[in-house]
């Protein structure tokens, strides 16, 4: 994976960068970066890959992850309120923004306020060269896939994978943010691009 462009794309944007060869070792990192902290995790396939959660748990005060937990509602509201974020993108421009669609909009939430620091950790099948290309990744990719996992009666679940922009009740794109600019108030946004192909 390439990433000279993206690094100084994301880094002209406020954001830090990392990049690792593995899930193995970006976990590792984050479990270091994390330990002590209150963290929310987003719905994030690629936390779930790489083991995340339980690293977390073994050294953070509290870990909210509402894939983990009964009340998912509860765990959601949460993490808002961990000191960090957690979560994957569905897209990263090479140009340095990052996409991500939500049904329910915690995750989006989460990325904009109410944290110290925000992470976001993809596999580098979420590359995208443009913000163009990155938002149809978002779009057509990553949420029919995500709508086919979760069994929806969507047009993209059942039928052609790609977005048909549909009015289905169970649609699962309600939201989307553009992160162009690390959010003001913040201290850190980082960007952690993985070589291996992770999540949707
Ligand atoms: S808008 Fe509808 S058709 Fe398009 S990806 Fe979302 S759920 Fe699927």
């Amino acid at each position: 994976m390439e990433t000279t462009k993206l690094q100084k794309s994301v880094e002209s944007r406020g954001w830090s960068f990392k990049s690792f060869a593995t899930g193995a070792e970006a976990a590792e990192y984050l479990t270091g970066e994390l330990a002590g902290e209150t963290v929310g995790i987003g719905g994030c396939g690629t936390a779930e890959a790489i083991g995340l959660y339980d690293r977390l748990k073994a050294v953070c005060p509290d870990v909210a992850w509402h894939w983990k937990e009964e009340d998912m509602y509860a765990a959601r509201v949460r993490a808002m309120r961990g000191d960090a974020y957690v979560c994957s993108a569905n897209a990263v421009a090479e140009t340095g923004e990052i996409v991500n669609i939500d049904g329910m909009g915690n995750r989006l939430a989460a990325t904009l306020f109410g944290h110290k620091r925000v992470y976001i950790i993809a596999g580098r099948n979420k590359l995208c060269p443009d913000l163009d290309a990155a938002i149809y990744r978002a779009r057509n990719v990553a949420a029919p896939l995500r709508a086919r996992s979760m069994n929806k009666k969507t047009p993209c679940a059942v039928g052609e994978l790609k977005c048909h922009d549909c009015r289905a009740p169970e649609r699962v794109c309600c939201g989307m943010t553009i992160l162009m600019y690390k959010m003001m108030g913040m201290e850190k946004c980082e960007l952690i691009m993985i070589d291996e192909d992770l999540g949707m």
